[in-house]
């Protein structure tokens, strides 16, 4: 089993990570820049080491993290999401130092990493993929051309492009025209390739992504599916396992294309694919995420296997200890990406010190965060600042759970997204499970919510005041 590990990450994945070390006897080594000082995650880890003055450069450095690694006895490394989670580059690195990286192999890292070549491994497995470009586009003829074909509206996407950023949609040749530039230069300032290709624009699709997980021995299994389809400008804002829009068949059905698609790349470890669910029942892949998912959490609750766990269990080169038939799944789980943004604001971030914060509790409630009272967000990072998890038997029971942990959760001083996600919530669609990816562009009016106390929180103040004045 390996014995010390350095997370190369931050905030609530960071502390995810301690966790799991910390049950299963492993020392943490955290990493933090100047910024990061005072997040939770540099006082949970064993150790802690400052990688610099920058905000975002040292969680980057491949070559500086694998020599802390190495200076520090690590024996692995995890790296989270995001930064260098999908940097084949970074996996190789370790490699060649001995040091275990918590991901799959730097080939399948960068086969799938790269949208096109992906597309290409899944049409050869026989998997069906979203219709589109065979290779990247050469240039805005050949996009016009490939639009034409396969009718708009289309999807101009980054070929190495992830959380949501570097897609458009265009719904004729004069916004193809008018996207093309603009995303490559986006595609180039985001993720350093200007490689870009087009896809069929499955309208309003349900996103349905898979959890996999596969040891070195052969043995590749599900976790059932996930539903993201609660989206904002392509970023999910709301999951839900397992998806309350899908039939056991279709849940089967998916599951095993999944499986199917992680053993055709020789995938290991734990990785997610997704697919696009389109109007008429059709099931479409559209990229694998060769890393922990955000909302790995919500497969977590209602199958009970810790994915970060059987992550590093998987990568020191262990059995997974769960044949497909043992894993069983209970009730539904929904988590809220508790964001530092103003939904009445355009969503725009919002920094700056937390006043109060108390984590919602009781029953079938999880919070995974990196925050605490006092504590000062900075500018540099992601907003997501929590992940609340609700988790019941039913799906109506789930709702009203979210609705109560939502309320239960103290968080001042700052603008979140609390408010925007208790309006989801009595949406009747949302409560008919009757959702896609269109949802938020479709109800732009759930921002306009109320910032006047609510009516219970007011009739509690005043008992308190009266009581208080009456000696009651
Ligand atoms: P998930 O895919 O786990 O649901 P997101 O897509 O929201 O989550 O991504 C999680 C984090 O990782 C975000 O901070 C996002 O900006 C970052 N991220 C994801 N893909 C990439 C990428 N290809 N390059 C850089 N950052 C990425
Ligand atoms: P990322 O790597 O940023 O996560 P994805 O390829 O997973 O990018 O796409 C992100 C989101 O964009 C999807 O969840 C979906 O809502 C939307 N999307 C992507 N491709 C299509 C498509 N071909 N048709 C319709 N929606 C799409
Ligand atoms: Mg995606």
């Amino acid at each position: 089993m390996l014995r010390k590990i350095l997370i190369a990450n931050r905030g609530e994945i960071a502390v995810r990570i301690i966790r799991a070390c910390a049950e299963m006897g492993i020392r943490s080594v955290a990493i933090y820049s100047e910024a990061d000082r005072f997040s939770l995650h540099v006082k949970k880890a064993d150790e802690s080491y400052c990688i610099g003055s920058e905000p975002m450069s040292g969680y980057l450095n491949v070559y500086a993290l694998v020599d802390l690694a190495a200076a520090t006895g690590c024996d692995a490394i995890h790296p989270g999401y995001g930064f260098l989670s999908e940097n084949a580059g970074f996996a190789k690195a370790c490699q060649e130092r001995g040091i275990v990286f918590i991901g799959p192999s730097a080939e399948v890292i960068s086969r799938m990493g790269d949208k096109t070549e992906a597309r290409k491994a899944m049409l050869a497995a026989g998997i069906p993929v979203t219709p589109g470009t065979e290779d990247n586009l050469s240039g805005i003829d050949e996009a016009l051309q490939v639009a034409d074909k396969i009718g708009y509206p289309v999807m101009l996407k980054a070929t190495s492009g992830g959380g949501g950023r570097g897609i458009r949609r265009c719904d004729s040749a004069d916004e193809l025209l008018r996207n093309y530039a603009r995303v490559i230069s986006e595609a180039t300032k985001a993720f350093g390739s200007a490689d870009v290709f087009l896809e069929k624009c499955i309208v309003n699709p349900k996103h349905i992504e898979v959890q996999i997980l596969a040891d070195q021995h052969g043995n590749t299994i599900h976790l059932y599916e996930r539903d993201c389809s609660i989206q904002r400008r392509n970023q999910k804002l709301i999951e839900i396992a397992p998806s309350p829009q899908l039939d056991e068949a279709q849940r089967q059905y998916i599951g095993g294309l999944a499986v199917l698609a992680a053993k055709a790349v020789g995938y290991t470890n734990a990785g997610t694919v997704e697919f696009l669910l389109a109007d008429d029942g059709r099931f479409y892949f559209m990229e694998m995420n060769t890393r922990v998912q955000v909302e790995h959490t919500i497969t977590e609750t209602i199958t009970g296997v810790d994915i970060v766990e059987e992550q590093i269990r998987v990568a020191a080169g262990l059995a997974l200890r769960f044949k497909q038939e043992e894993i069983v799944r209970r009730g539904f789980a929904i988590e809220f990406r508790i964001n530092a943004e103003d939904p009445q604001n355009g969503f725009l971030p919002s920094f700056g010190r937390i006043s109060r914060y108390y984590a919602p509790g009781g029953p079938g409630v999880r919070t995974d965060t990196a925050i605490y009272t006092g504590y000062d967000i900075p500018p540099f990072y992601d907003s997501m600042l929590a992940k609340v998890v609700v988790s019941a038997l039913t799906w109506e029971d789930t709702i009203k759970r979210g609705e109560r942990a939502l309320r239960d959760m103290g968080l001042f001083g700052i603008k979140t997204t609390i408010p925007y996600y208790l309006e989801i919530l009595k949406h009747p669609d949302f409560r008919a499970a009757s959702f896609n990816t269109g949802f938020v562009e479709k109800y732009p009016d759930l921002v306009n919510y109320s910032n006047k106390p609510r009516p219970e929180v007011l009739a509690s103040v005043i008992a308190a005041v009266m009581a208080a004045h009456t000696g009651l």
